[in-house]
């Protein structure tokens, strides 16, 4: 069981987000520092998995489930097209052990990290 983080608060509603998207086993909001102009976390509700690695390895289907709200999310605030980052690690700049996808989207033709 992962240690209680922000994540778990959200979850419980103790800290309060404007939900974007729910599923029975998912949410997602706002990145209050956002990185660009769609910037947004997607969730699981359970506080079990710490990391993409964790959760790929014990419930493959809720990371496939984080993955279909991502997709829906590009959808509805951008134009489809996104990218999924999963921090893993303090040194690779996670900093909330509560596993999380961030998924940005909208004019990242100039970012780094497109590989062109
Ligand atoms: P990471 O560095 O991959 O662990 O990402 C954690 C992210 O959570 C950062 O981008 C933070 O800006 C974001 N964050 C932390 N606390 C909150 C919060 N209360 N509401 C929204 N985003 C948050």
């Amino acid at each position: 069981m992962a240690e209680e983080t922000v994540f778990g608060k959200i979850v419980s509603g103790e800290i309060p987000v404007t939900r974007l998207a729910e599923t029975e086993r998912v949410i997602a909001f706002h990145d209050m520092a956002p990185q660009a102009p769609v910037h947004i976390l997607v969730i699981p509700k359970s506080t079990a998995y710490a990391n993409v690695t964790e959760l790929a390895a014990g419930d493959p289907a809720l990371l496939a489930e984080m993955v279909a709200v991502a997709k829906q999310l590009a959808e509805e605030h951008a134009n489809g097209e996104y990218r999924l980052v999963f921090n893993n690690g303090p040194t690779a700049g996670q900093t909330v052990f509560h596993v999380h996808a961030h998924v940005l989207a909208g004019g990242l033709e100039e970012s780094a990290l497109l590989g062109s």
